[in-house]
């Protein structure tokens, strides 16, 4: 995050008082998209006076009494001092342009955004809601992948919420990811890229496993700009690169034209 007076990380541009959050934290400048809290992408997206945080009662349990430096509840903690969140993912039902949705925000600020049981449950949660209600399923990505200290349980989360996906799919009602820097690992793998419309911000990067890792694997090198959301739109993977200040009017007209039924699941 910027400072005020301060100049924008990625053009050197200074940026007056407050003008990085009146252009909702992407630099006005050069375009820049910086890291968002997950209750700030909630605000930019849902109607005022909209929100109804759920599935708060989940909280993280440690089943294999992980110890790494220290212990996995110590560093569940530290995460929910740090962000105020309980979890992860915020879970909540909103509306986006008048449209009811379920929405599910992933915070990289918690544990790099990991998929945990509780991410997995809160987003299984949200497409159970949506599927009862008969509103669309609306995810915002940011993640480094699964949560390591929940070893399998955390793995299992990948086909569970891809499962969830399918309910919304024989439903047919819409699913909407929006990819964000950075969505990868397990989250990449699962329930972010097996949507209606996928969506990604400008400059971030997706990908199963970082660049590095699959150049050593590999030994070979990476075309430039591998696993950016440009680079991902190119081969197919993303439907749209949408910048920020727009992202909220797509996504009305996207929940508008797919509307009940109109999923092609
Ligand atoms: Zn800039």
């Amino acid at each position: 995050m910027v400072e005020e007076g301060e100049r924008c990380k990625k053009c050197s541009s200074p940026l007056g008082e407050g003008e990085l959050e009146r252009s909702m934290n992407v630099c006005p400048h050069c375009g820049y998209h910086y890291p968002l809290r997950a209750p700030v992408r909630v605000a930019q997206l849902a109607d005022e006076g909209t929100v109804q945080i759920v599935a708060e009662e989940l909280r993280p349990g440690d089943p294999l009494e992980f110890f790494d430096l220290k212990s996995y509840t110590e560093r569940v903690s530290e995460a929910q001092l740090a962000t105020r969140l309980t979890e992860a993912m915020l879970a909540a039902l909103c509306e986006i342009g008048s449209h009811p949705v379920a929405l599910g925000v992933l915070d990289f600020h918690f544990m790099g955004g990991s998929m945990g049981s509780v991410v997995g449950e809160r987003f299984c949660r949200l497409a159970k809601t949506a599927v009862e209600r008969e509103m669309p399923l609306v995810v915002v990505a940011a993640s480094g992948g699964a949560r390591m200290q929940e070893g399998l349980l955390s793995l299992m989360q990948m086909a569970k919420t891809v499962v969830a996906v399918q309910m919304l799919n024989e439903a047919r009602l819409p699913y909407i990811t929006i990819l964000t820097h950075p969505t990868t690992g397990g989250v990449f793998a699962s329930f972010s890229t097996v949507a209606d419309v996928i969506i990604a911000e400008p400059g971030a990067v997706m990908s199963f496993a970082g660049a590095r890792v699959i150049e050593q694997t590999t030994r070979e090198k990476l075309p430039p700009g591998f696993g950016s959301s440009e680079s991902q739109l190119a081969h197919g993977q993303v439907d749209l690169v949408v910048d920020r200040r727009q992202l909220k009017g797509v996504l009305t007209r996207l929940l508008t034209l797919l509307g009940k039924g109109g999923s092609s699941g």
